[in-house]
């Protein structure tokens, strides 16, 4: 099976877009995604059609959680806040219904989808470091876990030959017969924080047992230009182009 895993789409129509047309181009037959749909962008209601439509499998964001009342927003800062009261305004009814029906785990038959840490999912902890990914690691059934959150791309590796000990790598391209587990951060579509503003994704061959990390530029002024139109905070139209 040939997975596309996205996430952190964060409402970014214009990458979203972008991402699914490159699916397309590289066969991709499932696709997956690591959550947080809406939040800090302009088109949440587009982008989850255009998610639901392809029936794609998602797990819950914490954006996603707070846009359904189910975080304190005290969590937040001052600008997600306002995002998620601004997406709180523009959902229907139905799609709010959607988007607290999302579980916070998934597994398919190849692999397994958080979108923090896979131990305790719920609390939406950052995994920046081995010691972070230790406890999710531990826990892993299936060969190899998506991620998200961070908005980095980042795996973390227990290999065969070591399996006490967690390796890290930002290849791009990872070779999954050497590891008994992987936890692969896929990046973030809508709002990359790695200092390269183009869109991530993650594409996972279970046949080659092979993950590729992928870039896409995408229209970064559109979607700026969305996010102004709609009255949210500048700073998360200008941090677009900077990839922060
Ligand atoms: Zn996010």
């Amino acid at each position: 099976m040939r997975y596309g895993i996205l996430g952190d789409v964060h409402s970014n129509l214009s990458a979203l877009r972008t991402v699914l047309e490159a699916f397309e181009r590289e066969g991709v037959q499932r696709i997956l995604s690591v959550g947080d749909v809406v939040g800090y962008g302009a088109a949440p209601r587009e982008c989850i059609a255009l998610l639901r439509e392809l029936d794609v499998a998602v797990v819950r964001g914490n954006h996603d959680t707070a846009v359904v009342g189910e975080i304190d927003l005290l969590y937040f800062n001052q600008v997600a806040r306002q995002a998620v009261v601004w997406t709180q305004s523009v959902l229907s009814d139905e799609e709010c219904a959607w988007l607290a029906s999302l579980p916070y785990t998934l597994d398919t038959d190849h692999c397994t989808v958080s979108h923090g840490t896979l131990h305790r999912p719920e609390l939406f902890d950052y995994i920046q470091s081995t010691t972070d990914g230790d406890p999710s690691l531990d826990v892993m059934e299936l060969p190899v876990c998506f991620v998200g959150h961070t908005h980095v791309p980042l795996t973390l590796l227990r290999m065969h030959d070591d399996p006490l000990r967690t390796a890290y790598t930002t290849a791009t391209e990872i070779d999954l017969t050497e590891s008994r587990h992987a936890l692969v951060n896929v990046g973030s579509v809508g709002q990359p924080r790695d200092e390269d503003p183009r869109a991530a994704y993650a594409i996972y061959d279970s046949d080659l047992e092979r993950v590729w990390i992928r870039r896409v530029s995408y229209d970064i002024e559109a979607e700026a230009n969305r996010i102004r139109k709609a009255g949210l905070p500048g700073m998360l139209a200008d941090r677009l182009a900077l990839g922060v």
